[in-house]
């Protein structure tokens, strides 16, 4: 018996990521949270070009050289993981990579620590603009891609996050894989829960949950969000699917009902921890030597064993969560771990 369908043809696509990454018990974190929880390592991707950010670089990096470019521009917030993929795998094609990254006084930006040392390593040039010139990112990114041109350039807009239709075919992949994996487990009411950033992933794994029939094996797709709102992400991620539908023309189409945000864990707001999420990367590392991410992975987690408190019911029967990576975002907490440990 098979469950896997005919996959739609997929677009063009560098080879960039480890893929086929693990799917792993967390014995002793099912045993205290009262649910199977499983995790899909997409930490493992990569040492350096870590991360879920790497599935969406393979297409979009794929359309920039299609389309002869020679320079790739993105944006992100100061310790981005999305940025540092982005550099770093810019170099490894052999292209230019400029970055424009949000901090609180351009005038004085952050030293290069963690990600921003691995940006500025790869060669990558970074604008630092401040919190409410943000709101501008993608004009700044157009007069980047200007001044590229004016040089004799061909440049490439990456969006935040990569999170646009063609960066969401990373993860209709990882839905493909998600699958196969769980095709050796037993068939149960089972969750795939994620961090939403800026929703390309949760984007990719809904619509690929439905393409690899996933959805009918009783496996739904959640993801909490680390920053914004419920109502925001639903409407990124409808319209990503849409974009999905109309550009590739698959067949299925999302609807706002489908797209599941597990809101009210933002907490302290973007990349702000409080000592309880802390609580919880500490309390999974011991149980199970698993390490997650302050910003995404960690907060998700947290809103997950939160929800689980609440109605342990919540995810059905088995939990799918999907470590998106993110490693280089711990050693910048190190101070607020401190009284933890
Ligand atoms: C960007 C990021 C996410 C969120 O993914 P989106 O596709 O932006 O929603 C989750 N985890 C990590 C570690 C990330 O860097």
């Amino acid at each position: 018996m098979t469950f896997l369908r005919a996959r739609p043809p997929y677009p063009p696509r560098l080879t960039l990521a480890r893929t086929g990454t693990p799917l792993e018990p967390l014995p002793r974190t099912s045993a205290a949270l009262g649910v199977e929880v499983l995790v899909k390592r997409d930490d493992l991707t990569g040492a350096e070009l870590t991360g879920n950010k790497v599935r969406k670089l393979e297409f979009l990096l794929a359309e920039a050289e299609e389309q002869g470019a020679d320079t790739v521009i993105t944006c992100g917030g100061e310790q981005s993981n999305h940025a540092r993929a982005t550099a770093l795998a810019a170099a490894k094609v052999g292209m230019k990579c400029r970055l424009v990254l949000r901090t609180d006084d351009p005038a004085a930006p952050p030293a290069a620590t963690a990600n921003i040392l691995l940006d500025v390593l790869a060669g990558a040039t970074i604008r630092w603009i401040s919190r409410p010139d943000w709101r501008q990112r993608n004009e700044l990114m157009a007069e980047e891609a200007a001044a590229v041109t004016a040089a004799g350039g061909r440049p490439y807009i990456i969006p935040e996050g990569g999170s646009n239709a063609l960066g969401a075919w990373g993860y209709i992949a990882c839905a493909h894989e998600l699958a196969d994996d769980l095709a050796t487990f037993p068939t149960r009411p089972t969750t795939i829960v994620h961090a939403t950033g800026s929703g390309g992933t949760g984007a990719g794994l809904v619509m690929g949950a439905r393409l690899a029939g996933l959805h009918e094996r009783g496996v739904r797709v959640a993801g909490v969000n680390v920053c914004d709102d419920r109502a925001y992400f639903v409407d990124v991620v409808t319209r990503i699917c849409a974009e999905l539908t109309q550009r590739w023309t698959l067949p299925v189409t999302i609807g706002p009902d489908d797209v599941d945000i597990v809101d009210g864990h933002v907490g302290a707001g973007y990349a702000k921890s409080r000592p309880e999420e802390l609580a919880t990367i500490r309390d999974l590392c011991r149980r199970d030597g698993l390490v997650l991410d302050p910003v995404y992975s960690g907060k998700a987690f947290h809103g997950l064993v939160t929800e689980l408190a609440r109605d342990p019911a919540r995810f059905g029967e088995r939990v799918v969560f999907v470590h998106t990576g993110g490693i280089f975002g711990l050693f910048p907490t190190a101070a607020a771990f401190a009284p933890l440990l």
